[in-house]
């Protein structure tokens, strides 16, 4: 159910800035997915389909998916690397000292209306 609270989410946020525009339908949103957000995008998009069908702004709203790259950034060496690639392993020394900088987040790119 993480993706239905996540398609709630960015329902309210596209209405919201449809009505900061004075908008009455909104034709297209961009989402951006980040690669270990831990969304389904097929499971996503189903929930959208169904969710936007009671939401009288969006039943026309195609959205658009678009992966962001998780990248990790290495403590030690100081070098970036792709996490899903390696996981927590720096690929270029062999150290855990690393973290997360970017791709566990989702963000509402542009909306058209
Ligand atoms: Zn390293």
């Amino acid at each position: 159910m993480h993706e239905l609270g996540i398609v709630f989410y960015v329902v309210d946020e596209i209405e919201k800035v449809a009505k900061e525009k004075g908008a009455t339908k909104v034709l297209g949103a961009t989402l951006e997915l980040g690669e270990v957000s831990s969304v389904i995008p097929s499971y996503f998009m189903e929930l959208w389909e169904w969710t936007i069908k009671k939401h009288e702004m969006l039943v026309d709203c195609k959205l658009d998916l678009v992966t962001m790259k998780a990248i990790s950034y290495c403590t030690e060496c100081k070098k970036t690397y792709g996490t899903v690639e390696f996981g927590k392993t720096c690929p270029n020394c062999g150290s855990v000292k690393t973290y997360l900088v970017t791709g566990n987040q989702i963000n509402l790119k542009n909306i058209k209306v």
